[in-house]
């Protein structure tokens, strides 16, 4: 018997299969990761097993298969075609492909890391004899303690027991030990009943066929209560005897819903993060495997999760950017789930109070179905939303916090109400420069300002990490003279504090939270009641559910409007309706203030107003207009290197290669340098392609790419529909 084996060896030059033998005693399926000899010095390296096959026809010798290298690891048929779709649409080698459908603990690379976690157990051998040991009178009364409560609990861990005891009675054969694997995560606390549907609800609940291949888009405001529509969905589907795939954005994870799902389906449930540690995520993983469990609860990766009969895929805020990965393979989860839902016959179904646009033309055209749920749960209504001109405000105001927001915030904490308030910018001031000279601190290695940290006093690159320590002295012309501009967290953290020395603050952002459940114990302070006032970057806006908040604040809206990307108008609108939605979600009403510069702006009339629809329209007007999605698709492609001339000159004839390739109704833009133009002393040019329809894309920029794999000072960046450019 032969076995085909891609080789773990992430070089696109190799990815192909070699064929090797497979030894009389190794029980081999298609899909195991397998340890093989490779290469001139035959040193061992991991592979997949892509195919076993009866006969070989050439006669070369042939290498042997060494080991397999995870028992429990089987790669089955779905996930093997599912690699292969995910190398097609991405362009990556099949290799990555694999690579990225497995938590990192099963990367290890040559040597295998052993994240299985054991409890030894202790018990009885016979109940019989160990009657007859405690009528002996020459045992001590410390063994026969321990045989009397093994009588009663049958199993006793062993950590903690004396050992003397112990030992004898392991001598006399009265006792044995055993291990038993002991996972890493568990549901704790009691199980809940679920809540009676609301009549919206269950038409909602009713709306999705099971077993049909089908993308519906729940279209629900902020607690119209979707995610209790969705336990509804998985509970039907597990009685089906089928499984469930639900995703959820990185950071919604770590908090309320992974508990309100173990409080509502208990051990059914597996959890796939980044937060976790490599032994919880190994744990998960195999529980999937050993098909322990029936739902999947994660982030984008998770949507490759073993589950086997899926019955329901589930994307929550599925407008979230979170869902396509930036690095290579530059997939989205939409597609592998509905690769998936294809291939299970089952429904995906697309959750959002802001549905991307693609989505809702989709849901407009019919191809996906329209589920609305317009209504928020019980009697809560959607807050009011007060935008305040800060043009004006600044003339009479010297604190970027508004006369308005600041009373508000007063008041609320009077009534013994909380408050989030959004400012989407990390650090101290974002900008440092000299007023004498206009020097301004730029990160040397990349093309962007550093921002001013407080806290441990350094300027810092938010793209390489690089910082200095801060100083008061302009590098240029020695003045001391600089200038702190721009407001992150922290500036606005101090800025509260002199304003309200009483109120308790928490801040909560990408530097408070770097370490393992940081984030979680700020969430469950504040819901607690151990603050007033939750502030902190775009962390805060998403998926919690705090019923005590009832005052939003939003420091300056203008920070992502601002960007230069064509989603701005998009992304700005789902971002503060979001957090805008944090407000009164309970019986409390709730309200909502926002600052700008740009009071006049279309899309925060949009926000002021609810208005999802309005800003739909406005923004397909403009994506018309300028031939953006999802009337054209978009492909970026960018060669980067170190060397300015050699990105400049290989652009140029990716151009070239373009401009003959590809259909004349393509619009070929660029070359240009890309909107981060140096990072870590990286050069990058873009060329962006927008296309209806380009039957040879894919060849193209695959011969493209091949072109590349010899070229050693450039590489080649492909994104097929990139979420921002
Ligand atoms: P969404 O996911 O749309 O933001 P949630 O599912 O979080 O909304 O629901 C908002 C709040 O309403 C939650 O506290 C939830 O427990 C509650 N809720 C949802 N559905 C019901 C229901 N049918 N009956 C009572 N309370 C509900
Ligand atoms: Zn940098």
């Amino acid at each position: 018997m032969y076995a085909k084996v891609l080789i773990e060896y992430n070089n696109k030059n190799i990815d192909k299969t070699f064929t090797y033998k497979i030894p009389e005693n190794l029980k081999l399926q298609k899909g195991m990761k397998v340890v093989v000899p490779f290469g001139k010095n035959s040193h061992t390296i991991n592979g997949f097993v892509t195919d076993i096959t009866d006969n070989y026809e050439e006669d070369y010798d042939l290498k042997e298969i060494i080991s397999i290298t995870d028992e429990e690891l089987v790669l089955n048929s779905e996930l093997l075609e599912l690699g292969n779709y995910l190398k097609d649409i991405t362009l990556c080698s099949t290799i990555t492909a694999y690579q990225t459908m497995l938590p990192s603990s099963f990367k290890v690379k040559d040597k295998k890391a052993n994240y299985n976690k054991y409890v030894n157990y202790i018990e009885l051998v016979d109940e019989s004899q160990a009657q007859k040991f405690l009528e002996n009178p020459t045992k001590t009364p410390a063994q026969k303690r321990l045989v009397q409560t093994l009588l009663i609990q049958k199993r006793i861990p062993k950590t903690g027991l004396s050992l003397s005891p112990l030992r004898h009675l392991l001598e006399d054969n009265i006792v044995r030990e055993y291990q038993e694997q002991k996972y890493r995560l568990t549901a704790a606390g009691p199980r809940e009943m679920p809540k009676t549907l609301t009549p919206l609800q269950q038409q909602a609940v009713n709306a999705i066929k099971l077993n049909e291949e089908q993308t519906y888009l729940l279209y629900g405001v902020t607690a119209s209560g979707k995610t209790e529509v969705y336990m509804h969905l998985i509970e039907k589907v597990l009685q089906n005897h089928q499984t469930a795939i639900l995703l959820v954005p990185e950071i919604t994870l770590t908090t309320q819903i992974v508990d309100r799902f173990y409080k509502r389906f208990s051990s059914q449930v597996a959890i796939l993060h980044s937060g976790l540690s490599e032994g919880e995520k190994y744990d998960e993983y195999l529980k999937i495997l050993r098909g322990e469990v029936s739902i999947v609860i994660g982030a984008r990766s998770a949507i490759f999760a073993p589950l086997k009969n899926i019955g329901i895929i589930i994307i929550d805020e599925e407008h979230s950017l979170s869902y396509k990965q930036e690095t290579t393979p530059r997939y989205h989860a939409l597609d592998i789930a509905k690769f998936r839902s294809h291939h299970h016959h089952a429904p995906l179904l697309l959750g959002s109070a802001t549905p991307t646009l693609e989505s809702m033309a989709r849901a407009e055209k019919g191809v996906y179905k329209l589920i609305p749920l317009t209504k928020r749960i019980g009697n809560a209504t959607l807050p009011t939303v007060t935008i305040v001109d800060m043009r004006k405000e600044l003339k009479t105001n010297k604190s970027f916090i508004s006369r308005l927001l600041l009373s508000k915030i007063k008041t609320a904490i009077a009534k013994q109400e909380q408050i989030i308030l959004l400012l989407n910018r990390r650090g101290h001031s974002t900008t440092i420069s000299c007023q004498k000279c206009g020097y301004v601190y730029k990160c040397p290695h990349c093309d962007i300002t550093l921002t001013y940290h407080k806290t441990s006093n350094v300027l810092r690159c938010h793209y390489c990490g690089y910082s200095i320590y801060k100083s008061d002295i302009c590098p240029e012309c020695h003045e001391n003279s600089l200038n702190f501009l721009g407001t992150g967290t922290e500036k606005l953290e101090e800025e509260l504090t002199r304003l309200l020395p009483n109120a308790r603050l928490v801040r909560m952002d990408t530097d408070t939270t770097q370490n393992k459940g940081a984030h979680q114990k700020i969430i469950d302070s504040f819901a607690n009641h151990e603050y007033d006032i939750l502030l902190g970057t775009q962390m805060i806006s998403k998926g919690l559910d705090f019923p005590n908040v009832t005052l939003v604040g939003v420091i300056n809206a203008d920070t992502t409007l601002n960007l230069p990307d064509f989603r701005s108008g998009e992304t700005t609108f789902a971002l503060l309706n979001q957090v805008a939605g944090r407000a009164g979600r309970s019986t409390k009403k709730g309200e909502v203030i926002i600052q700008s510069y740009n009071p006049d702006n279309y899309t925060l009339k949009c926000v002021a107003k609810n208005n999802y629809l309005a800003n739909y329209r406005y923004e397909m007007h403009n994506r018309k207009l300028l031939s953006y999605p999802p009337y054209y698709y978009l492909t970026s492609v960018k060669v980067a290197s170190k060397s300015y001339e050699v990105a400049s000159q290989e652009i140029s004839k990716v151009k070239n290669y373009l401009d003959h390739h590809l259909a004349k109704s393509t619009i070929i833009l660029g070359p240009a340098p890309a909107a981060n133009f140096r990072i870590n002393n990286i050069y990058r040019f873009q060329i962006i392609l927008k296309y209806k329809q380009e039957p040879a894309l894919l060849k193209t920029l695959k011969e493209l790419d091949e072109l590349f794999t010899l070229n050693n000072q450039a590489y080649l960046e492909i994104d097929i529909n990139p979420l921002t450019l």
